[in-house]
């Protein structure tokens, strides 16, 4: 089946031009000015664009779909509900996580992982592996999910108490063999210790309300991992990555690595971008809850300055959706599932706020959502550019599309998105994966099973 897609503004993150483009199979096949009709193969359907905007798909390198967390708890979205909901927002692509537990092997973590997504995933999805914990051999298992398509890996400098922290003393070891085998680290940045300190300031309390959150990882959190984690790449000469980058506190440790010549580099999400933490003082805080906390106005816009000044690669989400009632579970702060949907309001919101209020333009934007997430996770050029011969993912974006957007108009289990009420001028109309359209002016054509696992190559960069 070939796709002929006319009269639309080609936008990579090198360029924006009038071009139409030809699809066949799963390809790109070729790009041009103009197409004369017997170049056209037989059979062809024909999208008239009008003007509109084609994108390569975006890749939101940043989801928690089908987590389980103890005792008995899994998100609202598994891998199924997840990936349609963020086709409906242009995603073509999901990096998800395999989660070791203490105990076990990194490879039966991955393994498992794989079942789980395999077979439900509505779109394509690539592994983050995160790391709890060393072993005598876990070097050659390292090895072996790099040949296995892992690219980079996951370390959370907090979270000790549910076992997902990897102990101080292993993060220098952890990073040498990261550094040998060129795997990328991405950080959850918060400084575990100084979060227990503060904590016993609180030690007599027996109710913590949601906002208390705040006062528990306050920025100043986030600010002591990246230099501590960011001077230590920086002594083993290796790029290291933070993950949802919140704070201006947090972006202020980056930009001092990076002026020290380290190699850093920074996600940051629509959330950290857009929300604050005043929402935590609301009746329902809990549908604003996640880990690191919200922060204030001005830390929103340190991170549009950010972004502007390109301190930060990539925007994603850290999609880990609940429902309202899993959310209302508890009201203590200590005790609510972290977590929020994101995957679906990815680009309409970094569209409208970012290109929309000048902080990058819509290349940058695609660099920012597909180009840099796809050289980062080494997914690159088969996903995250419109090259002739790469994989036909592409979203068709209408600019002038103005939506509110709201509970019921998104595809999330979760039943509600924390942007309900924001505006939105710019919107995806039709996602399309591997030259096959799976959402069309609002409805899913996709299936269960439809995505495939993407192999990663090495971090570009190293
Ligand atoms: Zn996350």
């Amino acid at each position: 089946m070939s796709i002929l897609i006319k009269n639309g503004v080609l936008v990579t993150a090198e360029e924006m031009a009038e071009k139409d483009i030809l699809l066949e199979g799963e390809k790109i096949i070729a790009v041009k000015d103009e197409f004369l009709s017997g170049e056209i193969p037989e059979k062809t359907k024909i999208i008239d664009t009008e003007g509109k905007y084609i994108f390569p798909g975006i890749i939101d390198a940043h989801t928690h779909y089908f987590m389980k967390s103890p005792p008995d708890n899994v998100t609202a979205d598994d891998f199924y509900s997840g990936s349609i909901s963020a086709a409906f927002g242009g995603v073509t692509t999901f990096i998800d996580y395999a989660e070791q537990q203490k105990g076990h092997s990194i490879i039966e973590a991955f393994i498992n992982r794989q079942e789980e997504a395999k077979g439900n995933a509505a779109i394509d999805y690539s592994l983050h592996q995160s790391v709890c914990s060393l072993y005598h051999n876990i070097k050659e298992d390292l090895e072996e999910l790099k040949d296995g398509g892992v690219s980079s890996l996951k370390l959370f400098t907090t979270y000790k108490e549910d076992g997902s922290m990897l102990d101080k003393g292993n993060w220098l070891e952890l990073l040498k063999m990261s550094r040998d085998l060129k795997l990328l680290v991405t950080v959850h940045a918060e400084d575990d210790e100084m979060i227990d300190q503060i904590k016993i300031k609180y030690k007599d309390r027996e109710e913590f309300p949601p906002y208390y959150h705040t006062f528990l990882r306050p920025p100043e959190v986030e600010y002591s991992a990246i230099k501590e984690i960011g001077d230590m790449a920086k002594l083993l000469d290796m790029p290291i990555y933070i993950a949802h980058l919140s704070s201006k506190e947090g972006y202020r440790a980056l930009k001092e690595i990076k002026k020290n010549r380290g190699k850093i580099f920074a996600e940051t999400t629509p959330h950290y971008l857009l929300l604050t933490e005043d929402l935590l003082k609301k009746e329902d805080a809990q549908k604003y809850f996640m880990t690191p906390p919200l922060r204030n106005k001005e830390d929103n816009e340190a991170l549009w300055e950010a972004l502007k000044d390109k301190y930060i690669s990539v925007i994603d989400t850290d999609h880990c959706s609940y429902t309202t009632e899993q959310k209302f579970l508890s009201s203590n702060c200590l005790g609510i599932l972290a977590g929020i949907p994101g995957s679906e309001t990815l680009l309409p919101l970094a569209y409208s706020y970012g290109v929309g209020r000048g902080y990058f333009n819509v290349k940058n934007m695609v660099n920012l959502l597909s180009t840099n997430p796809a050289k980062i996770f080494g997914l690159y050029p088969e996903k995250g550019s419109l090259e002739v011969g790469t994989d036909a993912d592409l979203v068709i974006f209408d600019p002038k599309k103005e939506i509110i957007i709201s509970d019921s108009g998104q595809h999330t289990a979760a039943g509600y998105t924390p942007f309900s009420g924001f505006k939105v001028k710019g919107y995806p109309i039709t996602t399309i994966l591997r030259g096959k359209i799976i959402v069309n002016n609002n409805r899913f054509y996709g299936e269960r099973g439809g995505g495939k696992f993407l192999k990663g190559k090495e971090s570009a960069l190293y």
